[in-house]
């Protein structure tokens, strides 16, 4: 059974640049929630038609990994290893900084200049020590190519790692579409309809996992959780079930922890202070620097 660690509820919001008005859930970067280390949720938000440029301008990242999930709205990402997409509703951006990247993170154009709704989550995934220094990596998930199976009228998109009820957990389990450097699940769920819906399903036992309801209200392990609302599991949370009677949408999340010294400052996360130092004179000595970044038109 499932029992639940703490429940942290919608935490008062901040803004990353000057588009992602954020709540941030978790940010310690400890092995407590290994191996997550931050998810920032821009919940939705309206904005108005502008002509003037709205994110996250050039930044560097090394040691982990940045995924980026769309609900409303369009991002415009281009980076020094030369990717340029676009991530819109339904996308997943899975990038990996690994030994150094240097991005931007801007409203696509099209949606900037018209405004409405916008919602993200920002979520950030630790590499495991040996994979810290891999080549930079960007993985473009669009909506269609992500797997998805339906329970109880629930859709349920196999962002990464598999997704088994557990019955017969080798028989039915639906692979992911994200490739990970360690042992992890995400799924996304939606709950379309006001009507009463049980999802379960099975996870490792030795892995930490937690949720975030982006909206609508579920019960887990016999409490009421409310939109906006985070649960991080306690140990041994092998067996998962969620009961609603509303609409919702859930991020859940799991993984094998990675028990690897964490040390972090600003964009990069890393095993010491050693290689934190290092991170920072490669940065400035120009090695993260590879495509030319172009500013998107304005
Ligand atoms: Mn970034």
């Amino acid at each position: 059974m499932p029992i639940i660690k703490q429940i942290i509820k919608a935490p008062t919001k901040h803004w990353v640049g000057n588009g992602f008005n954020v709540h941030g859930y978790f940010d310690e970067f400890t092995e407590a929630t290994s191996p997550f280390l931050m998810l920032d949720f821009a919940a939705k938000k309206s904005f108005e038609p502008s002509t003037l440029q709205r994110g996250v301008g050039d930044h560097p990242h090394r040691g982990f990994e940045t995924v980026t999930f769309a609900y409303h709205g369009g991002v415009q990402h281009r980076d020094s290893a030369g990717n340029v997409d676009v991530i819109n509703a339904g996308d997943v951006q899975w990038m990996t900084a690994g030994s150094g990247i240097i991005h931007q993170e801007f409203f696509e154009e099209g949606f900037n200049s018209q405004g409405g709704d916008f919602e993200m989550i920002q979520l950030w995934i630790n590499l495991p020590a040996k994979h810290k220094m891999t080549p930079p990596k960007y993985q473009a998930l669009k909506s269609s190519q992500i797997p998805k199976i339906i329970i109880d009228n629930v859709d349920i998109s196999v962002v990464a790692g598999s997704f088994s009820t557990g019955t017969k957990a080798s028989l039915d389990a639906t692979k992911g579409v994200a490739k990970t450097f360690s042992d992890l699940n995400v799924y996304q769920l939606n709950s379309t309809r006001d009507q009463s819906s049980l999802v379960e399903f099975q996870i490792p036992a030795t892995h930490r996992s937690m949720m975030l309801v982006l909206n609508g209200q579920v019960e887990v392990a016999g409490s009421q959780i409310d939109q906006k609302s985070l649960v991080i599991f306690g140990d041994n949370s092998d067996h998962i079930s969620i009961k609603s009677n509303t609409q919702y949408q859930i991020l859940f999340l799991s993984g094998e922890p990675l028990n690897q010294p964490i040390a972090h400052y600003g964009p990069f996360v890393m095993n010491t202070q050693d290689e934190l130092i290092q991170a920072f004179a490669d940065y400035h000595g120009g090695k993260f620097e590879g495509v030319k970044l172009a500013s998107p038109k304005s």
